[in-house]
């Protein structure tokens, strides 16, 4: 189905013209420019799709494409230069050097919680590195699809960078071609598809998963200050990040304030009639929306909260409160414990001891994301340590995300490869390694072994360059 455009893209590709720091430059700005004369169609897009307020459309989406293009222009330079590296003694009178080369023709496939910014991230990072790209974002997000497609037309010819729309078929197809690198975003169950169908042509791929984020609230917090950044990394986009918090541990000490202290920053971000807040998003599909409806079908917690508007595809705020720990080991019955919410559904739970939180969250696969909220530092280094998870924030909630000095993937079922800033060139590019050898040389490598060389045994000389004189060799 898409084998004439892949041909043509590999053709453009050895055409070398994507490589010249100029061409990507050129390209960059092109994206740039095309962004900010759609930003209004753009924000439209995200508003109509998933109800997004146009702050909250350009704060997480639109300002975070720019950033990472003008980022990549920083940082392109030093990336289409080879870089230096150093020459053992052995290597004596060689060089080294590492080139980054970009791989060819990459497919990005992106979902629809933040479609404009999971698409567009990875394209500029590939742009930059110098490959061609097919986008194929998701069919969900209609609005924006539309959009994608009419910056990616008037800024790409298509051999260069071309958007497929279409749904799954289309997506499977694009699987079948023999593609030089995939960049995919989404659940772990495609995930594994996309991996089962890249291994059959050994293609490289980066995986951008979810999962369930845990997090801690210590009894050692500013409670105020964390409750509000915690209600606001939940319910931003309507629960559907992929490094929300997906349920909340909380120390017992806070049993009598915190429900409290969540419905007073709800208020106080959507208002008395929160679903009709200009500030809270909608629910994806009728599908979506269903499902995260029956997560509310639990008989192990209270839940609070809990409208619905069957029209607008809204679900309120909602939380469930587990009252303690020990029910949780039933509560994972629950299915609002056993998959990643994705929704505006926080469940709680109390804890007397942090050992009971870390043993609770490794019964999950390796998190992307993981947030604490405590001042104790010893614990900050142990939660570090101990878990292994993506990545996350001490004392806030999904901003790591924002920060293109950290690289941003999971680990695991979480994913596997990063991005962002200079991970995104990273991601997108072969690190070729070339070796300049001198014409001088050590005889030592040739045969035979036995002739000494100035008189001095063959062993000798390799303890001396390899094991620092210790004659680790010569026994
Ligand atoms: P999804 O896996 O259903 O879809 C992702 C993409 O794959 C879409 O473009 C979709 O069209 C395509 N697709 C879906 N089913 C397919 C199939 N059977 N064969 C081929 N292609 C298929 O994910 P989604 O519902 O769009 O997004 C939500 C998921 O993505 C959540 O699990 C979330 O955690 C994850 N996510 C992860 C990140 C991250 O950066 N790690 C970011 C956003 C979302």
């Amino acid at each position: 189905m898409f084998q004439d455009l892949v041909k043509s893209q590999k053709l453009f590709f050895d055409s070398q013209q994507t490589k010249s720091l100029h061409f990507r430059q050129k390209a960059l700005k092109k994206l740039k420019d095309s962004i900010l004369s759609h930003k209004q169609e753009i924000l439209q897009a995200l508003s109509e799709d998933l109800g997004k307020h146009f702050v909250e459309g350009y704060m997480s989406e639109v300002a975070q494409v720019l950033e990472e293009i003008s980022h990549a222009l920083k940082d392109l330079k030093k990336y289409t230069k080879p870089q230096k590296v150093k020459t053992p003694i052995t290597h004596f009178g060689g060089r080294s050097e590492v080139v980054y080369e970009p791989y060819g023709v990459v497919l990005v496939i992106s979902p629809w919680n933040y479609p404009f910014a999971l698409s567009l991230i990875p394209l500029v990072g590939a742009i930059a590195s110098g490959n061609c790209v097919i986008l194929k974002p998701s069919s969900y997000s209609k609005n924006t699809e539309t959009i994608l497609e009419q910056i990616l037309c008037e800024c790409f010819a298509s051999e260069y960078v071309c958007m497929v729309k279409g749904g799954h078929q289309e997506t499977q197809a694009l699987l079948e071609e023999k593609l030089d690198y995939i960049f995919f975003t989404g659940s772990v169950p495609v995930g594994k598809i996309v991996m089962e169908k890249a291994s059959k042509n050994l293609i490289p791929l980066t995986l951008e998963l979810g999962g369930k984020n845990p997090c801690i609230l210590d009894k050692d917090v500013d409670l105020d200050m964390s409750v509000k950044r915690i209600v606001w990394g939940k319910f931003f986009n309507s629960g559907q990040t992929c490094i929300a918090p997906d349920f909340l541990l909380a120390h017992k000490s806070h049993q009598n304030e915190l429900i409290a202290k969540i419905m007073h920053y709800l208020q106080e971000f959507f208002g008395e009639e929160k679903m009709q807040s200009s500030s809270y998003g909608k629910i994806i599909t009728q599908r979506h929306y269903t499902r995260a409806k029956e997560l509310l079908e639990v008989e192990c917690g209270e839940v609070i909260g809990g409208g619905f508007d069957d029209e607008k595809h809204k679900i309120e705020p909602t939380i469930i409160n587990f009252k303690n720990l020990e029910k949780n080991h039933e509560g994972l019955l629950c299915r609002v414990m056993q998959e990643e919410i994705f929704a505006p559904i926080l469940p709680i739970f109390f804890y007397e001891d942090i050992k009971e939180c870390i043993d609770l969250i490794k019964t999950y696969p390796k998190p992307l994301a993981l947030y604490l909220f405590s001042q104790d530092k010893k614990l900050q280094r142990k939660i570090v340590e101990e878990i292994p998870y993506g990545g996350g924030c001490m004392n806030d909630c999904i901003v790591q995300v924002a920060n293109a000095y950290l690289p941003f993937g999971g680990v695991g079922h979480s994913g596997m490869g990063s991005y962002h800033g200079s991970a995104n060139f990273e991601t997108f590019s072969h690190k070729k390694s070339i070796y300049y050898a001198p014409k001088f040389e050590l005889p030592l490598r040739y045969p035979p072994y036995s002739k000494k060389i100035f008189g001095i045994a063959r062993e000798k000389i390799l303890d001396f360059l390899f094991a620092g004189g210790k004659d680790g060799m010569a026994k």
